[in-house]
């Protein structure tokens, strides 16, 4: 390594311990060098047939064999040897093996001591690149879904630091929320719990948070994850704190914060109210279902005429999942479209086979005195309810369902009267009675029901869901259980019962403690979406969404979602900073009051606002009436606090900016952060707080499955960098993780698991193995001896071609979010483009072409092109991989802009080389045609090897033949290139090839042949024969000419050039 280090970088040590194994390579090099000098170049240890292409592999062992058999004919003593110091051998110190578990972290120490991101960023000059960190939870160990996050942010940012950007990245976490005070709760005994005040509460509850920050910031070093890690945002930092409540502020301002009773999601097992964010909707939960009757009283106006012959029996029918809510029942909603009828209950249906349950029911309902009940249902439904039921209905009278307006009838449970209203479009005949049980204070759209009838808003459960003293009879019982059972036992005694069934459906939970969950109407503070909706659904159009369909997705949940509950009733968050009147229970919170405790909370943390009396939490107008006001106790939804990041940190570090460039998160967070930032973001600034959005989706195992411990198929990062038990496999380390991170379309769910992670554990050795057979055939390079683009042979030029299409494409995945053609491209070029064709010739030029000859410096130009623009297209996939070929580079490092590049990211991504891809079309096609040939004449070569004509190809001549003149013609000219390199016979690596004009004059010698018909449709005949003359010692080619000069009587004309002349400047004036 001869690369000056810039004095301002502190060594990385490349001949550390990693370099052991490389050493020890070298040294069985030299114990097997008597016998590999007789082996053609590449086959001089077992180690460096490695550049071999696995599907060469018979060959190599061929040639092994009978280099064993050459050496006991032809070598003698004196000649062992005597032309080794003239063949160019492959040296590096870049080992095969990547030893990633000790490698990767003296990389990541080299870019931490140097401060290399920090100086890329000082040093570019293209404009700021923000990428705004979603906060990950401060809770528990990081998964694999963190992993893909992240490693797909640092491959984007670093693809901006090669673009010239100023990137800036701030790591974030969410650091308060019920998860992290349940696990302070669950790590104390009942005695601890007793003497817990709010205070003590959050300081554990804060010093969990800080600690497993610190613990996933490590992981997420290791991932090889460049940010700001010095200065992370963090939720509970004063600062952030004031920025929310500064937030908070100008809602309440705009007057979009309001207090309201109202339903909401409420987890009796949490004790709190939930945001839709902090559910999951179960598909198999299963209710109890019941169609119960509610006796009519009176009908109205309108629908006098229609029902006047039906009471005193008349009832109204409805079905609901959720009885517990019917004492909370205020009115009957029904569709004002729809067709009602009243239906006679006939006789029970002897032949349908319902329960006996049922029938008793039903039976007990029709023996209920003298009088037929007569029901109200929707028309469409008698049908379905006939079997439901099992009973026989006759219709009586049909009528639409806005005649049924203010009919009353009598509660079931406290006899009072109670209004059939007018419900919305929610009521259909896909299920139920087409009458719904309308409870405002358990659900959104009774709710709303109940706001346009001014119903009583009754919800007589409390916060551990157990019916309160309002509910009568009920009282203490719980109603998604015992409470549930009472009520439908009640309505059945009083004959009000049809049916109960089991009803499986979609249900919501709290996504923590996987209870149901309930809605339930309470105090809570809101912040009014409708307020601002239009001007969000605006915004969602300004903004670009990738995958396209994520647009619909978040203007979908935007348009139908409700007011946003943000109170929770816990104590480990930034409180709601509201005062009440001890008295009125008015709430006392304007932008004064506000802003005043804003102050203390930017200064003091939001622990003063549980240790400060209230009177010092007041503004100095109040305090004198301080007595009469006591301070709230609710903190706010954890999705204010990381809804607000943009305003905490964007809109208020120094070098940040709004909007920001890209939010990359999971696609859950449409309903979460991203929604909930838009929200803030809107409300307070009438802008979205990024320009661009990126979605990913889950990991999922390699069958598709969930990942769950009790399934015993999680696939944990950690594990997958340092290795684990025996049965998880060796550590592969941060690249292979990466490298997997650029291969899946992460648009979608994606999979991992022991397969999927071998085989990426491959392609990188074989993207390593490139980049070694680059560096240590540029062991004497410099970049003066550059060979200019119009001087170098064909075979060059269509290779710099290749490269720069590479190059453009990979662009073209990087700046589309699309790494996964990245990872197919550059796995496509380093296997089929460069180890199958371009470096398995090229080893003939490199080791035996002559040190400084044209045709190796040629050779080694198109080689340091490509190491130059490999490193940048894998460093931001890849950066440990890089950066380690980086510094093992055996010529200065220096930028195209004149920097000594210290560090493989103080690189630039270059511009596009409009020279060489500039090869005319023609020329393209033809090397297409050649490529397609080799491959054919490798088959061919292959059967005469299985026939023990040859061993090596270069024990073989080729014979070609096509009736198609052109392609005669100007395969005859190949044959006699201009450049050697660009001849036939080196393309193929036989010893001669011969254009034949008709195939009969070789027809009786040829014992393998094939033929073929090429895209133009032409047919090329194909005979293999074994090579003329004698085999050179120094080279393997065959040659007539071997024994010919006097001095080197084993060489050929070429060798013998090389090692007499020394250096000849053209290779065409060999031929
Ligand atoms: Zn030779």
């Amino acid at each position: 390594m001869v690369a000056a280090t810039p004095p301002f970088f502190s060594s990385l040590s490349p001949r550390a311990h990693p370099w052991a194994s490389f050493r020890h390579n070298q040294l069985s090099l030299c114990r097997t060098y008597s016998l590999s000098l007789l082996l053609p170049p590449g086959l001089y240890s077992s180690e460096l047939s490695y550049f071999f292409h696995s599907g060469l592999k018979q060959r190599a062992k061929g040639l092994a064999m009978s280099a064993k058999k050459s050496y006991e004919v032809q070598a003698s003593k004196q000649d062992e040897g005597r032309y080794k110091h003239t063949i160019d051998l492959p040296k590096t110190n870049f080992g095969l093996r990547a030893n990633s578990i000790v490698r990767e972290p003296e990389i990541q120490k080299f870019w931490e001591d140097n401060e290399v991101f920090k100086r890329v960023v000082d040093r570019n000059s293209g404009g700021t690149f923000i990428l705004h960190d979603g906060p990950p939870y401060a809770n528990g160990k990081l998964h694999i879904g963190h992993a893909l996050n992240k490693i797909l942010k640092d491959i984007i940012n670093r693809y901006k630091l090669l673009q010239n950007y100023k990137v800036q990245f701030v790591p974030g976490w969410d650091c308060h929320g019920l998860p992290i005070e349940l696990k302070v709760l669950q790590s104390m005994d009942q005695a601890a719990r007793n003497d817990l005040t709010p205070l003590t509460l959050r300081e554990n509850a804060a010093k969990f948070a800080k600690e497993t920050v610190d613990l996933q910031m490590k992981s997420f070093k290791r991932y090889g994850v460049w940010a700001d890690w010095n200065n992370p945002y963090l939720t509970l930092s004063p600062e952030y704190e004031a920025a929310q409540i500064e937030v908070f502020a100008q809602m309440v301002t705009k007057g979009y914060i309001y207090r309201g009773r109202k339903p909401v999601h409420w987890s009796p097992s949490s004790r709190t109210a939930l945001a839709e964010a902090e559910l999951e909707y179960h598909d198999d939960h299963v209710s109890k279902s019941i169609y119960a009757i509610f006796k009519m009283v009176s009908a109205s106006p309108a629908s006098h005429a229609h029902l006047e012959g039906f009471f005193t029996n008349l009832c109204l029918a409805i079905w609901t999942t959720t009885p517990w809510t019917i004492p909370a029942n205020a009115a009957v909603a029904v569709n004002p479209a729809l067709a009602y009828s009243v239906v006679e209950v006939y006789s029970v249906l002897e032949e349908t086979a319902v329960s006996p349950a049922k029938q008793s029911r039903l039976g007990g309902i029709l023996n209920n005195g003298e009088n037929k009940p007569f029901i109200i249902v929707a028309s469409d439904l008698v049908p379905t309810l006939e079997s439901k039921w099992g009973v026989k209905l006759i219709i009586k009278n049909t009528f639409l369902g806005k005649a049924l307006e203010n009919c009353r009838y009598l509660h079931p449970v406290d006899g009072k009267e109670c209004p059939v209203v007018i419900g919305g479009d929610y009521i259909t005949t896909e299920s139920g009675t087409g009458l719904v049980h309308t409870a405002p204070g358990h659900g959104q759209e009774d709710y709303i029901t109940g706001l346009k009838y001014g119903l009583p808003i009754l919800s007589p459960v409390d916060d551990n869901g157990n019916f309160t003293e309002e509910a009568g009879e009920f009282s203490g019982l719980n109603v998604l259980g015992d409470g549930n059972t009472a009520v439908v036992k009640y309505l059945d005694g009083k004959m009000l019962l049809i049916v109960e069934e089991p009803y499986k459906h979609k249900y919501a939970y709290d996504w923590r403690t996987k209870k149901p969950t309930i809605f339930r109407a309470t105090e809570q503070w809101f912040a009014s979406v409708d307020g601002f909706r239009q001007a969000v659904m605006d915004a969602i159009n300004t903004v670009n969404w990738v995958p396209p369909q994520a647009e619909n997705r978040i203007s979908a949940m935007i348009a139908s979602r409700s007011d946003w509950c943000i109170s929770r009733q816990r104590t480990w968050g930034v409180p709601i900073p509201v005062f009440y009147h001890v008295d009125t229970k008015e709430p006392l919170i304007t932008g004064e009051t506000i802003l005043h405790i804003q102050g203390i909370i930017s200064k003091k943390g939001s622990d003063a606002w549980w240790h400060m009396s209230t009177e010092d939490l007041l503004p100095e107008k109040y305090r004198s009436n301080a007595s009469k006001y006591q301070k709230g106790s609710d903190t706010m939804d954890v999705w204010f606090d990381s809804g607000s990041s943009w305003a905490a940190v964007l809109g208020k570090r120094e070098g940040l900016t709004l909007p920001a460039d890209l939010y990359l998160e999971g696609s859950d967070q449409h309903r979460g952060w991203f929604q909930s930032s838009l929200l803030t973001s809107i409300a307070t600034t009438g802008k979205p707080p990024y320009s661009c959005v990126v979605t990913h989706g889950f990991v999922l195992d390699e069958k598709g499955l969930k990942m769950s411990k009790s399934v015993g198929n999680v696939v944990d990062p950690e594990i997958i960098i340092s290795g684990g038990s025996t049965k998880d496999g060796p550590g592969y380390g941060a690249d292979v993780l990466r490298l997997w991170v650029s291969s899946v379309d992460f648009t979608g769910d994606v999979l991992i698991g022991t397969q999927i992670l071998r085989q990426m554990s491959d392609i990188y050795r074989k993207l390593r193995g490139t980049l070694r057979y680059l560096l240590s055939n540029l062991h004497d390079w410099k970049p003066g001896y550059s060979i200019a683009y119009d001087d170098l042979p064909k075979i060059d030029q269509h290779a710099l071609f290749q490269l720069e299409n590479v190059v453009k494409n990979v662009k073209d995945g990087y700046d589309n979010y699309q790494f996964y053609k990245i990872f197919q491209i550059l796995q496509r070029f380093a296997i089929v483009d460069l180890s199958n064709f371009y470096f398995d010739v090229a080893k003939d030029r490199l080791y035996v072409g002559g040190s400084a000859s044209f045709t190796r410096r040629s050779c080694q130009t198109v080689l340091a092109a490509h190491l130059l623009l490999i490193v940048r297209m894998i460093a931001p996939i890849l950066p440990h991989l890089a950066e380690d070929a980086w510094q093992n580079v055996p010529f200065e490092r220096v930028a195209e802009n004149g920097f000594v590049a210290g560090s493989v990211f103080e690189l630039r991504w270059l511009d596009q080389n409009e020279r060489w891809l500039s090869m005319p079309a023609p020329d393209v096609d033809f090397w297409g045609s050649i490529l397609e040939l080799r491959s054919e004449v490798n088959k061919v070569l292959e059967v005469a090897r299985g026939g023990k004509l040859i061993g090596s190809s270069l024990e073989a001549k080729l014979y070609l033949h096509t009736s198609d003149s052109a392609t005669s013609s100007r395969l005859q000219q190949m044959c006699k290139a201009v450049q050697e390199a660009d001849s036939l016979h080196r393309i193929f690596i036989t010893s001669q090839v011969e254009i034949l004009t008709s195939v009969d004059e070789v027809a009786q010698s040829v014992e393998h042949q094939g033929s073929y018909t090429n895209q133009a449709n032409i047919e090329i005949w194909i005979g293999i024969v074994r090579a003329d003359g004698r085999k050179c010692e120094r080279c393997w080619n065959y040659s007539p000419m071997v024994g010919m000069f006097a001095h080197h009587s084993t060489l050929c004309r070429r060798c013998c050039t090389v090692v007499s002349d020394g250096q000849p400047l053209q290779a065409a004036a060999q031929v």
